[in-house]
């Protein structure tokens, strides 16, 4: 976005009463941190403000200020639907291709008149946004979220609720400041945010220190089903139904499992491979390290894409067969 785009958002805004923010499909710690501190950023506008989530957010998230304000396309669409269609300003934060909402909830978008507005670091992104920022080299979509306000002139206005929204997204996306992404402007603005009265070690207990015991027997047996294919540098994970739920398995307990196929001397490209028997599928996670780009492996061979070092996909065949196909994939490439 450009210096004219900012000044025409903002007087924009100053006229706009509805406005619907809407973060990817199952949403992370960045799809809800970046949608909700928007949310109270615009509150404090006196825009009326909705996040529509396509489906339901992890418990770990629950915490986050306002989150239990959310609305649930999937479980309440005839509500959602009325939302979208009486917002004038609809803003897509941490994704850019409808599709990134599911499949209902993304035929609808595509069916909406009004301006769209985008704000993500994910590659490739769609043209559908009037206003577009697109920036692959951003650590997050909450970093992003901050910059955003910033170039509003509204930086004042960023206060505990917005700033402990877009801390968490930051700290989730960075992999706690690890991921190489972090920059030193990340860091800055973090020192902003905690300036404005982010508590950090109440962030970091309510994201990472707040499992069930079940959970953790969960991470045990991913760690003990973790296959290496030294061949390849390459490893991966897989969990069935089945294994999941004899440990109780909740919507975000599968979270962050990925990364330690990365932590074995001499790999630099994981996967893990989570059945989901309800959906038909089996969802998949990338993690990669350097130029190892998990992105256009997930785009060109599993139905996904997102970032270069950290992707996502699915696969409609069952385990044994995706697994096959992900190390046949790697033998042919090699
Ligand atoms: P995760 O593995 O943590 O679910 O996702 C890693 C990154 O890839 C995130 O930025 C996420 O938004 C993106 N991603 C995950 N699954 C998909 C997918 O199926 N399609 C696309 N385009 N991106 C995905
Ligand atoms: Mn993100």
């Amino acid at each position: 976005m450009q210096t004219n785009d900012y000044l025409n958002l903002k007087k924009q805004l100053t006229t706009t009463k509805k406005v619907v923010i809407i973060p990817h499909r199952n949403p992370d710690g960045d799809a809800m941190g970046s949608t909700l501190g928007l949310y109270f950023f615009l509150k404090k506008l006196n825009i009326d403000a909705t996040v529509i989530a396509p489906n339901d957010f992890p418990e770990f998230l629950a915490w986050l200020p306002d989150a239990n304000k959310t609305v649930i396309y999937e479980n309440t669409p005839e509500k959602a639907s009325k939302i979208l269609d009486e917002a004038e300003l609809i803003f897509t934060l941490d994704f850019n291709a409808f599709h990134r909402t599911g499949d209902v909830m993304g035929q609808k978008l595509a069916t909406l008149q009004q301006p769209f507005v985008m704000i993500d670091h994910h590659e490739l992104p769609d043209p559908y946004a009037t206003y577009m920022y697109s920036d692959t080299s951003m650590s997050s979509t909450c970093e992003m979220v901050y910059h955003f306000i910033s170039n509003l002139g509204y930086e004042n206005m960023v206060d505990y609720n917005i700033a402990t929204c877009l801390y968490t997204g930051i700290v989730t996306d960075t992999g706690s400041f690890r991921f190489p992404k972090t920059t030193s402007t990340t860091h800055r603005v973090v020192a902003n945010l905690i300036d404005k009265g982010v508590e950090s070690d109440f962030v970091f207990n309510n994201l990472y220190n707040n499992s069930t015991y079940a959970r953790l027997q969960l991470l045990g047996k991913a760690l003990q089903n973790l296959t290496l294919l030294p061949e390849y540098h390459a490893s991966y994970i897989t969990l069935t139904q089945d294994e999941l739920n004899q440990f109780n398995f909740e919507k975000g307990d599968t979270e962050g499992i990925v990364n330690y196929g990365l932590q074995v001397k001499g790999i630099n490209l994981t996967a893990i491979f989570i059945e989901n028997k309800q959906e038909g599928i089996i969802k998949i996670s990338f993690r990669s390290r350097g130029d190892v780009d998990v992105n256009a492996f997930a785009r060109a061979h599993f139905n996904g894409g997102g970032h270069i070092n950290a992707a996502g996909g699915k696969s409609v065949d069952n385990m044994e067969q995706t697994v096959k196909k992900f190390i046949t994939i790697l033998e042919s490439t090699k």
